[in-house]
């Protein structure tokens, strides 16, 4: 196991990171109304139905926001790093850092597209690049 801070993989998030084992990005969708939703949960916050499925995304986005983080340390990682909200094209917003872009210039409204860090065979953490 390597020293990065891990994700809680449990019934309801599974499927996320079964996806960026195999490169996709998976975005939880409700088998009742279609709506898409992040992060997934057991329930869709649009109709309170509990069936629940998923749908690969095309891993497009923008900025809406960001941080740069520079303290406190951050195992396994160099600081600074960028930290962003992406909105996918898709509508759900994630969170994730932004990796080959330098903080100065890093702007609101910047088009990104996901990749993928493979850290270990158990963990692949998606990540964001200037698209
Ligand atoms: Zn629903």
């Amino acid at each position: 196991m390597s020293a990065v801070l891990r994700p809680q993989v449990n019934r309801d998030t599974q499927f996320f990171w079964e996806g960026t084992r195999a490169g996709e990005l998976r975005v939880q969708t409700c088998n009742a109304c279609g709506a898409l939703r992040f992060p997934p949960g057991p329930s869709c916050p649009e109709c309170l139905a509990l069936d629940r499925g998923h749908r690969v995304v095309s891993g497009r986005g923008t900025v809406f926001s960001y941080v740069v983080h520079r303290y406190p340390p951050v195992p396994g990682k160099e600081l600074p790093i960028l930290i962003a909200l992406v909105d996918l094209e898709e509508g759900p917003r994630m969170l994730g850092e932004l990796v080959g872009v330098a903080d100065d210039e890093v702007e609101i409204g910047m088009a990104v597209q996901v990749d993928f860090h493979r850290v270990d065979d158990d963990l692949t953490l998606p990540i964001w690049r200037r698209a």
